[in-house]
């Protein structure tokens, strides 16, 4: 199928590299026009210029409130408007409950939950004033299973990105405008780059972990119209590592 978000315009947070690039590829291939935004400029870059459809690249802190908003104003100076915002931005500091600094935590926490919060409370004035649009989180089977092998403000960060989701699914329903998420199991990127995969898709019922393609197809779906009566979701792409 193609032109699932024919003329969309949609911004992708952490469209660099790894789950967010596949993400903006497949965007662009269903006839969206695509902000990357990513801290690494050039990997931004390096994504836009790779879609069938060339992207804008953006630099974008997400932990920055005013990163945040010139990153916004960018994307509207260009495409006058916003349907779909990806939250996709994270990242994973290894560490046990007894050797996590009081840095590590702020700087997890300031990414992946209060940089997912400044995005949404940008995207909120344009979606809201015209009834319409989709936001799409990311979120993590930690949030469930707690991190099966540690990184306590990970899960904490990923847990609080599913419970801001529902709330603002809540809190954004009358104006038409729909907030999901997706929590991946283990997805082969730079993220879990170190890790044993031949050991973790042992424990993977389906006996091998995603690819980035495999979250990115279901991001689609709850971007495009066909999830138009699906909000307040959270969808797990883990190969069966958590069933509930
Ligand atoms: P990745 O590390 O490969 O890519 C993350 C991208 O985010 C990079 O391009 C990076 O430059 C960008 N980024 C980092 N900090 C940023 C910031 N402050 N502002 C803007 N951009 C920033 O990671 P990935 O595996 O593609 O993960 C993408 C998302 O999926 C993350 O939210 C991650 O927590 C989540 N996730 C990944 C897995 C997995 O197994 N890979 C599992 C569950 C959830």
């Amino acid at each position: 199928m193609t032109g699932r978000l024919a003329d969309r315009v949609c911004l992708v947070t952490g469209g660099g590299r790894g789950i967010g690039r596949a993400i903006c590829q497949l965007f662009a291939q269903e006839g969206a026009r695509v902000g990357v935004a990513d801290i690494d400029m050039e990997l931004a870059q390096h994504t836009a210029e790779s879609l069938t459809r060339p992207g804008l690249a953006i630099e974008m802190d997400v932990s920055s409130k005013a990163g945040v908003e010139a990153g916004f104003a960018r994307l509207t100076a260009h495409y006058g408007c916003l349907d779909v915002l990806v939250n996709n931005a994270g990242i994973l500091l290894s560490s046990t409950f007894e050797d996590c600094s009081e840095a590590t935590w702020d700087r997890i926490l300031a990414v992946n939950l209060k940089g997912t919060f400044l995005c949404c409370q940008a995207a909120i004035p344009l979606m809201k004033e015209r009834r319409q649009g989709a936001i799409v989180n990311m979120s993590s089977v930690a949030a469930k299973s707690g991190g099966f092998t540690g990184y306590p403000p990970y899960a904490a960060s990923k847990a609080g990105v599913s419970a801001l989701t529902i709330g603002l699914a809540r809190y954004l329903a009358p104006f038409k405008v729909r907030v999901n998420a997706v929590a991946p199991g283990v997805i082969a990127t730079d993220m879990t780059k170190t890790a044993n995969h031949a050991e973790l898709a042992a424990r993977i019922p389906l006996g091998e972990v995603g690819d980035p393609q495999d979250v990115a197809a279901c991001v689609l779906f709850l971007a495009s119209d066909e999830a138009r009566h699906v909000t307040g979701e959270i969808i797990d792409v883990n190969g069966g590592l958590w069933m509930d």
